[in-house]
């Protein structure tokens, strides 16, 4: 793990006994790590750092985000709990590349293949994962895509999913979905409680962005302390750095452009820390 990280499991037990939910901001670049790192750090709040495969890539690999990540961490003297977590992981080997280079946690997503194969592989990363103190999250069902609402999760596949796979904690697919959401989707919050009951392991929403502020108050209810969040930052920043350019014509800085979504970034992540209850909880 790298060094001033902290596990992810341990941050979502605190967030389940205190009672709140911790967010995971997909980061894109350096900027956006430090804006989010110096809010989070601001309302007081734990973190999770989430990337996908294709931000690794973007930025330059596994080793370059882990080292990146550890340097904002002691060049700011950020002194909130950590997480850095590679979000939907497609194999095992890309797990077991983001775990070698000290991610905290991986998620394994199998949500295309059968229930068998997916608690198969699952199984597998988590047994590599915990040898080395790694958190593992896995999805059951399918997360909807481009507002088309995927396959539910079962409760009973769940159940079995938890026992046999020894996985951290858990995506249930709820109706949710990745982007932003058309009106009438909403989150089953009945099945996530009856999952939690009987999985009893923190459960991952994710597509955080399309929830409303009335259901982001009764996720943790549900037992949900965890909510994934990516559009919603990339729409605020899109729209300050538009802004800024259309009556900045002739700035050309990139510093200066990429700064001018730095103060939406914040202002989101402070409101969505303050939606999930983890302010002041770090
Ligand atoms: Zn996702």
């Amino acid at each position: 793990m790298g060094d001033n990280m902290e596990s992810l499991k341990m941050l979502l037990n605190n967030a389940k006994t205190g009672g709140y939910a911790v967010a995971a901001y997909n980061i894109n670049n350096l900027e956006w790590t430090r804006f989010i790192l110096e809010a989070s750090m601001d309302s007081r709040a734990p973190l999770i750092l989430e990337v996908s495969e294709g931000a690794v890539k973007y930025m330059g690999g596994f080793k370059l985000v882990v080292d990146m990540v550890n340097d904002l961490i002691e060049e700011l003297a950020i002194d909130i709990p950590v997480a850095l977590h590679l979000d939907h992981g497609r194999s095992f080997l890309v797990c077991k590349k983001a775990i070698d280079a000290g991610f905290t946690s991986v998620m394994f997503d199998g949500s295309d293949l059968p229930l068998s194969q997916n608690i198969a592989l699952t199984k597998e990363v988590v047994d590599y994962a915990h040898l080395q103190n790694v958190t593992v999250e896995a999805e059951v069902g399918q997360v909807g895509e481009n507002n088309k609402i995927g396959k539910r999760a079962e409760v009973g596949d769940c159940d079995r999913f938890v026992r046999e796979t020894g996985v951290d904690c858990l995506a249930p697919a709820l109706g949710n979905v990745h982007g932003l959401y058309n009106s009438n989707i909403q989150i089953d919050l009945k099945a996530a409680r009856e999952i939690s009951k009987l999985t009893n392991v923190p459960l991952v929403l994710h597509g955080g962005s399309g929830v409303s502020d009335e259901e982001f108050l009764e996720l943790v209810n549900n037992g949900i302390y965890k909510v994934n969040i990516n559009t919603a930052l990339q729409m605020v920043w899109a729209k300050a750095v538009r802004e800024y350019l259309d009556s900045n014509a002739d700035v050309y800085d990139p510093r200066k452009i990429i700064k001018s979504g730095e103060q939406a970034i914040k202002n989101e992540v402070i409101r969505i820390n303050n939606l999930l209850g983890s302010i002041n909880k770090a």
